[in-house]
């Protein structure tokens, strides 16, 4: 399979973009067509492991990746007890009508685990491939960053630098990264908040000649190989909901997906599930106090907001404002037309605004998203009201999809909100929600007393740049 730039020209096969996701002309990488599966197709999935769904599915686009490879990456990916649950996404029916899909069972307890781990696999057999190597430079306010280090740690051929704001994470989120003592991990808290860090990376990004001398790259969410191993649960988990319904019926059993939603990375997966034909009914799009998409989808008015006008909510890790997927679901929107779609990006670089409304009323049936905004009193009482009817204890991000899902929910369809994160990430928030204390467990224990491994450092280009140099592995 072929990919293209959302703004028009080739970018080579699967291996060739998931070292660059974003084309030489500002376009992100997008294959050239989706692939389609039939009734049939799908029906033969069904017996299938979550390791070896994700080897069909993904190498629906990795084509240039041999099948009996592939089956070891995802082998390595989602295999070996690096996932709590044994069925790694558990669908699980809570009652009120809702089924909760378990994407946060892997070593960070959030779900971008899901595809990092893949993504870690994958990177290291594309680079012994071809004999080089990458040092991965990033920032991160949480999240992002300990996935992206669990899921490359003590590789052979990768190294990370990942910087992160001085005293402004969680304990648990420090723990997490500051605990792995791998020596392909370097951990840099830099004197500053995200922006500064985010700052750094970009200075010494578009420096072309240091980033090539050091083989400097970026796993961040317009990774398309991300993309594809999120495919892999929208299959799965409707998969799971149909094995009890009755095989006459299944072809046409619908079901609905809430999403909470920040870069667009999660939905965007959704969207192609559908597309490629999983009888998906609505993609419900749950944004935080944050609600740019939330916005857009309502209005058709996207009017993506600086870092500073970004406020910094309780769930934390869809405080986006400019959503670096969408790109790729307007280009779907546009009939494909990498014309259009760069003309609507340039117009958007002009005026910080474009408006789609004609074009997502057209493709109302097709594409339609529907969406929500939640307040941080929603997420408590959301979380609260859980609790109280099902037993069952989410995280915030979970409590905004949730939230949304309730308010989307038809009869007989069943709603799947996708469990992005675990609530141990969140104790104090939990403990406002529940009013009680809630005790770490034995491994968050173990884990928040664990020893730490990070260089401190001032928001200083030349000190990070020297840093650099003496640690980046070379090809
Ligand atoms: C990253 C993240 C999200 C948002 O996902 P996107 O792909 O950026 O839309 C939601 N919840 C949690 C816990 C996350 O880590």
């Amino acid at each position: 399979m072929q990919y293209i730039s959302t703004r028009g020209g080739t970018l080579g096969q699967y291996c060739d973009v998931l070292l660059e996701g974003l084309a030489p002309n500002g376009g992100l990488a997008v294959p050239e067509h989706l692939p389609r599966l039939s009734v049939d197709d799908i029906e033969r999935l069904r017996p299938l492991s979550y390791p070896e769904l994700a080897t069909e599915i993904i190498g629906l686009f990795a084509t240039d990746i041999p099948r009996d490879d592939l089956a070891r990456l995802t082998a390595g990916a989602y295999g070996g007890g690096k996932f709590r649950a044994d069925e790694i996404v558990p669908v699980t029916d809570i009652g009120e009508q809702l089924t909760l899909v378990g994407l946060s069972e892997g070593p960070t307890l959030a779900f971008k685990d899901m595809a990092m781990q893949f993504l870690g696999e994958a990177l290291e057999y594309v680079l012994a491939q071809r004999g080089s190597v990458l040092n991965v430079l990033g920032a991160t306010s949480g999240d992002t960053g300990s996935a992206a280090e669990h899921a490359l740690r003590g590789r052979e051929r990768v190294c990370v630098f990942m910087l992160s704001p001085q005293g402004r994470m969680s304990a648990f989120q420090r723990a997490q990264m500051y605990s792995l003592q791998d020596e392909n991990v370097h951990n840099i808290a830099v004197e500053g908040n995200f922006d500064d860090c985010q700052n750094l990376v970009k200075r010494l990004a578009s420096d072309l000649d240091f980033k090539r001398e050091h083989s400097l790259g970026a796993v961040n969410s317009i990774n398309f190989g991300r993309i594809s191993a999120q495919i892999v649960y929208y299959v799965w988990a409707w998969l799971r909901v149909t094995d009890n319904v009755d095989a006459a019926d299944r072809a046409s059993y619908e079901v609905s997906f809430a999403v909470p939603s920040g870069n667009f990375g999660n939905i965007l997966s959704g969207h192609y599930a559908r597309s490629m034909g999983i009888p998906i009914r609505k993609l419900v799009l749950a944004s935080n106090e944050n609600n740019v998409l939330d916005e857009f989808f309502r209005t058709g008015h996207y009017r993506p907001r600086s870092a500073e006008n970004t406020l910094a909510t309780s769930s934390p890790s869809m405080d986006v404002s400019r959503a670096s997927n969408l790109e790729r679901f307007v280009f779907d929107l546009l009939g494909r037309d990498p014309e259009r779609t760069a003309a609507a990006w340039h117009e958007l670089e002009e005026r910080d605004e474009i408006n789609l409304a004609a074009e997502l009323d057209r493709f109302a049936s097709e594409f339609g998203i529907v969406s929500g905004t939640s307040t941080h009193s929603d997420r408590i009482e959301t979380i609260r009201d859980l609790h109280e009817k099902t037993g069952v204890t989410i995280d915030p991000h979970t409590a905004d999809g949730a939230l949304i899902a309730r308010a989307n929910i038809e009869t007989g369809v069943p709603m799947l909100v996708l469990e992005t994160a675990k609530p141990a990430k969140f104790a104090d928030l939990i403990t406002e929600a529940l009013g009680a204390a809630v005790e770490p467990d034995a491994e968050t224990q173990a884990l928040l007393g664990a020893p730490q491994r990070v260089v401190k450092m001032p928001d200083d280009e030349q000190q990070l740049r020297t840093y650099i140099s003496e640690h980046a592995l070379r090809a």
